[in-house]
């Protein structure tokens, strides 16, 4: 019989009636004789309201404090469900991330898993119990508690998947799988049966919020075996995220479009055109822990450079006070801030050999009159910075032009 660790998003814990519905699924799963590990998120909204109310009380919360609030989400959660399988006759034993325990680094709102204790765990699984872990949440050296990032409940059942060496990790989510892009900006999007880790991991990175990005390299890492599910939906396979590429003829081009509006481009303008300049700009950014993404460079004639690239929203004022102290010493003329931007992707494997995708995606964003902000490109991505307001009808174009509708 099968070690499995099954993962229930929000959604699917959204409400009693909901949370009966996951334990009537986990039964069965038990009956059929599986040793499972449950993991799950916040009941649906929750995070978010937690979230509100910290920042209702502090305009800058405390790092520390915010994980504090915002993993109780979580606890509620996997007691409920304990309680629920305990009703229809399942043991059950609910765990928080600090009694696994699942211990991270202490980057507060984004910590790093660096090990779980799986003892108690195994012990539980060996008696025949269910055992219910809180996504999301962990705890650092020092006892605090951490969270793992938005989304990090999925990033929580794959390491624990790993850690198991289970059999296989089922994501459980509000969608029936991996589609060609968001179903609920496309209507026409497909449902794809299988998607490589390489194409998953760009499709997260890139704004695909089914699955944490952390939960994907981990999977790769681990060689886990992940699939993505229904929760609502009794039968179906999911999607499989595979290490093989699809080598049948049939191979797209294009196997997804990706977007996100959590993009914020900042330009440091009329810097010197001169080495160790590009350093010194990202490079204090960086040590702020915040994340670069896009990046241009462009160099006027009488010898200075504008440098522009993109953060997530939320660390832009961040982002701005960093290189208002670096303005003076690399003597730029001003910093600009832009928030109205977001980013819209082709990922696929099938780019290798195929010329031509760049042109196609350039004169199909143009024939709607939508201008290119900023490019950047990987061997299986090709992303684009636009202004928000065109970011659904450039999904749309892009999913047409590259036939994803058509089933193939
Ligand atoms: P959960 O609460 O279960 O973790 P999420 O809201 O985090 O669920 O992720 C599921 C959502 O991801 C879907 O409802 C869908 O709107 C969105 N999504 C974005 N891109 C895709 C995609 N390519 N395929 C499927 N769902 C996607
Ligand atoms: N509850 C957390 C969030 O809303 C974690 C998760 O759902 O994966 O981001
Ligand atoms: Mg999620």
């Amino acid at each position: 019989m099968a070690l499995i660790v099954q993962k229930y998003g929000g959604t699917s814990m959204g409400s009693p009636e909901r949370i009966k519905n996951v334990a009537r699924r986990v039964a069965k799963f038990h009956a059929q004789g599986h040793r499972l590990v449950v993991v799950v998120s916040a009941m649906s909204g929750e995070t978010n309201r937690l979230v509100a109310l910290a920042q209702a009380l502090s305009r800058a919360p405390d790092p520390r404090e915010m994980d504090m609030v915002v993993s109780t989400g979580e606890q509620v959660s996997i007691g409920l469900l304990a309680l629920a399988l305990q009703d229809i006759g399942v043991p059950a034993k609910s765990y928080t991330g600090g009694q696994v325990k699942i211990l991270t680094d202490s980057a507060f709102s984004k910590a790093r898993i660096l090990g779980i204790d799986e003892a108690a765990i195994r012990r539980d699984l060996s008696e025949g119990k269910v055992v219910v872990v809180a996504g999301f949440q962990g705890v650092d050296a020092d006892g605090n508690i951490t969270t793992l990032g938005r989304g990090g409940s999925d990033t929580t059942g794959v390491a624990l998947a790993a850690a198991l060496k289970a059999d296989e990790c089922q994501i459980y989510t509000d969608v029936d799988g991996v589609y060609t892009t968001d179903p609920r900006i496309v209507p026409e999007a497909r449902k794809l049966d299988t998607i490589t880790f390489e194409e998953m991991l760009e499709m997260a990175s890139l704004g695909s919020k089914v699955l944490q990005i952390r939960s994907v390299e981990f999977a790769g890492k681990y060689k886990v075996k992940l699939r993505v599910l229904s929760s609502f939906e009794e039968e179906g396979e999911g999607t499989l995220i595979t290490v093989e590429e699809n080598r049948n003829m049939e191979q797209p081009v294009i196997s997804g479009i990706a977007f996100n509006r959590d993009e914020a481009k900042i330009t440091v303008l009329g810097v010197p055109d001169q080495p160790g300049i590009a350093y010194q700009i990202v490079g204090p950014v960086a040590e702020a822990n915040i994340d670069v993404d896009m990046i241009i460079q462009n160099v006027g004639r009488d010898g200075t450079a504008d440098f522009s690239f993109t953060v997530s929203r939320g660390d832009l004022d961040k982002t701005v006070n960093v290189l208002d102290r670096v303005k003076a010493v690399i003597g730029a003329k001003a910093i600009e801030a832009d928030k109205n931007l977001c980013k819209v992707s082709v990922v696929g494997v099938g780019m290798h050999s195929h010329p031509g995708v760049a042109a196609k995606m350039f004169r199909t964003l143009s024939e709607e009159g939508i201008n290119i902000r900023m490019i950047s490109t990987s061997e299986i991505k090709i992303s684009v910075a636009i202004e928000e307001k065109y970011l659904e009808l450039a999904v749309r174009v892009l999913h047409k032009a590259f036939d994803l509708d058509r089933h193939i």
